[in-house]
Order: structure tokens, then sequence, then C-alpha cells
């Protein structure tokens, strides 16, 4: 298919900025690798596939993304596996997941065969830039934005698929206290909270804002209706461990994203002969197993961390600490088979991993 379309032209840097980048002290978010992936799409189809510097791109002041925000990403890592292969975690989900935020959005489709091989050929020519120390990873961004000059309010015509890369330490993950959010919403039913939409993290910075000067680094966030049911936990699927069960919300409400590290370690916690339980879950039930010490663990799922422990929850003024990190076996253990398999030193019995 990617015959058809043209093939993907590559201008390489001149100099590569690798030996400006100290690999054991990275700047989250602020170095980037040397080269960005880029495609155009205009009169229905997608061209002009082109890998060139990471540079700054020219955008018209009348771009429709800036003003109505027909904007979306994903976000996914590649690690140094044991012989120094480099290793993608799930892409293909991430694709299709583009595609269902783009439809939402009233973007065109990318098709995976262009996110796909776009991907491969900037990993392979930026393949220097994956962390080989342990921790470290290669943080991918794939992206679209509506770049027709339009004043309008209509879906654009135009639209640019991007996909850069950023190397990125291991991520300390202290545990987070977290403030269950009781009157802003992230998300409503018929809305875009299953879709990774720009504006989606836009509306959730200053409620965000407001728990962090209370002293909260994350908000849980329950639905629009009457905050009664947990949704998510900043920016990540959230799930509780309660007796023998791991507890988290289901999606069918289209007001969670469907996170692919949500996905994996269900099914990892199902193999480990956990019982999975995808439902509603009430904020009520989750502070009576508090109270009753039950709550063995609550933690967040999702790329930036693998998971992320909860230290404390705080619902209404009153705060429930949760067991030490030391003690939350379940989590610590697929956190760390989970890393296992991205990097490669066990068997990826899912096919998960994606070799470039
Ligand atoms: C990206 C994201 C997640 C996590 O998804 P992963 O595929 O596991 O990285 C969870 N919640 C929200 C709101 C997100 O944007």
């Amino acid at each position: 298919m990617i015959e058809e379309m043209s093939k993907i032209s590559i201008e390489k840097i001149s100099e590569s900025k690798i030996s400006t980048v100290d690999f054991s002290n990275i700047v989250f978010g602020k170095q980037f690798s040397d080269h960005m992936f880029v495609a155009d799409y205009k009169d229905g189809k997608w061209s002009n596939l082109k890998i060139v510097p990471f540079a700054p791109i020219e955008i018209s002041p009348a771009c429709a993304a800036l003003h109505y925000g027909q904007s979306i990403f994903e976000g996914m890592k590649a690690y140094k596996g044991v012989n120094n292969e480099t290793l993608l975690f799930r892409p293909y989900d991430n694709a299709r997941r583009l595609n269902i935020s783009a439809k939402r959005m009233c973007m065109p489709e990318i098709p995976e065969e262009i996110f796909m091989e776009g991907l491969t050929q900037l990993l392979k020519l930026d393949s220097e830039w994956v962390p080989k120390n342990e921790g470290s990873s290669l943080y991918i961004r794939p992206f679209m934005f509506a770049s027709e000059q339009l004043l309008g309010v209509r879906p654009s015509e135009e639209y640019k698929f991007m996909i850069f890369t950023a190397p990125v330490n291991s991520y300390y993950s202290q545990a987070v206290n977290v403030k269950i959010e009781t009157h802003y919403s992230r998300a409503t039913e018929g809305g875009v909270g299953f879709a990774k939409a720009a504006g989606n993290y836009a509306a959730a910075l200053y409620p965000a804002k407001l728990g962090q000067d209370a002293g909260y680094q994350q908000l849980i966030w329950t639905d629009s209706v009457n905050h009664e049911y947990i949704e998510e936990s900043g920016t990540m699927n959230v799930m509780f461990h309660i007796g023998d069960k791991l507890i988290t919300p289901n999606l069918d409400f289209k007001t969670t994203l469907a996170g692919i590290t949500r996905d994996s370690v269900l099914t990892l916690a199902k193999e480990m002969g956990i019982i999975i339980e995808e439902r509603r879950v009430s904020v009520t039930e989750i502070i009576d197993a508090a109270k009753k010490g039950l709550l063995k663990d609550v933690f967040g799922t999702g790329t930036a961390a693998t998971i992320a422990q909860v230290a404390s929850i705080t619902f209404k003024d009153e705060r429930f600490e949760l067991p030490p990190i030391s003690e939350r076996e379940l989590s610590n253990k697929i956190s760390h088979a989970l890393d296992d398999i991205k990097r490669g030193r066990v068997e990826d019995k899912h096919n998960w991993n994606y070799k470039i």
C-alpha cells in the first residue's frame, strides 16, 4: 500500500546532536532525537511522506488546530532489548487508537501502513537515541492536527501527521497523593473522553493545578453527572486491589481512555490468578474498603510510568493512607513483569513486542 502512495523520502541531519546529550541526566521532554516523520493530508489523501531533521515547522496563524482544536496524539516507548535491538511495545494498538481518536474528532484516519512504516524508518535512523541504561527509554510522540488555513467552523480539509521522539530517564515512580475530584470533570458521556485529544488535556490542567496547590499530585476523576463513580487518575487508568480482586472502571461509557498499559496489566494479572472486575466502581465502595483496611493497593497505569502507585487517597477532606509500597505485591510483580517483557528479557507470549 505504501508503495502506491509514494515512498518515504529521507533527508538526514548534517551532524547528529547525540553527542550533546548526557544520557545519565536527560531533561524530560526538552531534548529531541535527530529526525522526525511527516505526512500531509490534502485532497482526500495522505502524501508527501518524509523524514527530515527535527525542527520547528511553519504554520499559518489561521491554522484550524490552533482555533478549533482538531488535534490528537499518541504516546509510546521504545526500549533496547538484551541484544541491543530496538523494541516497541504494542505499536499496532497505538495506531488503532489514534484512528479511534481521529474518527471522533472528525479527522482522517492514518493508514496503519503509514503509521508503522514512518515509525520503523524513523527508529532505524535514530536507533542510537534509544537509551541503553536500565530504566531509560525513547519516548515516541505520534500526533495529528488540522493544518488548513481556515476561520469557518467545519472539519479541516488538510492535516499533518508527525512522529518525533525524545530520550527519557527512568521514571522514579514515587507514590502519589491523590484527591477524589467532586466538582470538575475530565469527560462526559457523549463527549470525547475516550479520544486522546489535546483538548482533554487542556481541560484537565486547571483542576489539576488546584489539586497540586493543595498538595495532591493527581486527581481521581469521577463521572460528571453525580461524581459517584471513578473514571481515571490524572492521565492514567486506575486500578484497585481489594481482597483477591483487581477492580477497574469499565470502558462502556466512553468517558475513560482505553489504555494499552491497562489492558496489559489486566492480562498479566489474570494469568497470575487474580480475579478481574471491569465495572462501575463507586467512590463509596473504595472509601468503605479503605476504612475497613481492605484496600491493599491503588495504582495508575500508563505508558509514562507503567504503574504509578498511590500513597494516599483524600475524599472530602478525609485522608486514607495506603499500605507501604514494599507490601504492594501484585503491582510490584506486574510492574517488573511488564518491564521484563518490554526489554526482551523474558518470552513475549502475547506477541506484544515489535522489533525494529
Ligand atoms: C494515554 C492515556 C492513558 C494511558 O494509556 P496507555 O496506552 O496505557 O499509555 C490513560 N488515560 C488517559 C486520559 C490518557 O490520555
